[in-house]
């Protein structure tokens, strides 16, 4: 896959202009965001976003020249103060509010953890925004075959959106996910 930084920003005025349709990652913070985008494009972009000062910032990529992926910062405030929360809240809201070429969101979390308020926040922010999205579940080389299955099948009856189960480690898992990318969110 061809792949290119673009930029980073924060506000509208800053994205880059929508020349493709657009997909962009979110998850909590050591969820498996940047070797879930790495092992996806199969070459380590998402180090760009962990440079300093970008952390806390969209970056935008080009992929092949069809889609534009963005790696939203990651989030699990718990121990974040204020301010640092509501930055990340105020420049997501917008992004999903604004973002017209937006064709889905994947909202990566670590399989062995449990669905908790800051998932359920941004499920509701898709929901009100009337923006497709997806669950995907990494790391699923924690856990045995059956438990992964089951850990799928719950949260996939409780969500009813579609649920993918991969290994960014293991690189599995990962076909599936590029069919919805290129196949059913862009066409
Ligand atoms: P981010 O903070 O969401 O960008 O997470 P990272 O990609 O930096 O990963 C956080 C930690 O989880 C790192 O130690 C990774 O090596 C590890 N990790 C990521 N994906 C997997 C996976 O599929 N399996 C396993 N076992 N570890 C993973």
């Amino acid at each position: 896959m061809k792949v290119k930084f673009l930029k980073s920003g924060v506000k509208p005025e800053e994205y880059p202009f929508p020349y493709q349709p657009e997909v962009a990652v979110v998850g909590r913070s050591n969820a498996g965001k940047s070797s879930f985008i790495n092992a996806l494009v199969k070459q380590k972009i998402a180090k760009v976003s962990q440079t300093p000062g970008k952390t806390r910032l969209l970056n935008f990529f080009d992929l092949d020249d069809k889609l534009y992926m963005v790696d939203m910062p990651g989030y699990g405030f718990a121990t974040g103060n204020r301010r640092e929360v509501e930055f990340w809240r105020t420049m997501i809201e917008t992004y999903l509010k604004e973002r017209k070429t937006l064709k889905g969101v994947l909202l990566i979390m670590d399989i062995r953890r449990d669905w908790d308020e800051e998932e359920e926040m941004l499920a509701e922010w898709f929901a009100h925004n009337d923006i497709k999205w997806a669950l995907i579940l990494n790391k699923t080389d924690k856990l045995s075959r059956s438990q992964m299955l089951n850990k799928k099948n719950a949260i996939q009856k409780k969500l009813g959106v579609p649920v993918y189960a991969l290994s960014s480690a293991k690189k599995t898992g990962f076909d599936e996910v590029k069919t919805l990318l290129f196949k059913e969110w862009i066409k």
